[in-house]
């Protein structure tokens, strides 16, 4: 079933790719799938319409329990950020204002505190969202991606 949960959110990611104007090609490298499964997402013929009500419902919930779900169902941390990433249109932002410099999200690589800063590496970041829940002051949050 989770394998089939995440071929709904391919599915979606698919779309929503096309509408941005990318060829099958290029769909089928980010959100690693065949050309011929990806031609099949965009016509709507797979996967089936319960298993993509089920994905358009984690579409709609709240990108950090999301993004927790799709890393529940695969164990490949670049195609699980790719289809976040896409899915929710986000990414992860830090709040000096309210960090107390506590050091509890630094067990990520992808985090490091510098003279009371805290510097994300987007590119070591998954988008795993474990920060977001450890961060005791809610000062790491997923933003969408044309937040100023
Ligand atoms: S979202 Fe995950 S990978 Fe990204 S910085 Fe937070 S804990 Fe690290
Ligand atoms: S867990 Fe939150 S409060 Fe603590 S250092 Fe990280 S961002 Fe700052």
């Amino acid at each position: 079933m989770p394998e089939h949960i995440l071929s709904g959110i391919k599915a979606i990611v698919a779309m929503k790719l096309r509408r941005k104007g990318l060829i099958q090609r290029e769909i089928a490298k980010i959100i690693k799938s065949d050309r011929s499964i990806v031609s099949h997402y965009l016509s709507g013929r797979y996967p089936k319409e319960k298993i993509l009500n089920v994905a358009k419902i984690i579409e709609e919930i709240p990108p950090k329990y999301g993004a927790k779900l799709i890393h529940s169902l695969t164990d490949d941390k670049e195609l699980a950020k790719s289809l976040i990433k896409e899915l929710y249109g986000i990414k992860l932002l830090w709040d000096e204002n309210s960090c107390i410099a506590c050091g509890s999200c630094l067990v990520c690589v992808a985090l490091t505190l510098d003279d009371f800063t805290i510097n994300i590496d987007e590119n070591a970041c998954c988008l795993c969202a474990s920060c977001i829940f450890r961060c005791p002051t809610n000062s790491l949050k997923f933003v969408r991606e044309n937040y100023d």
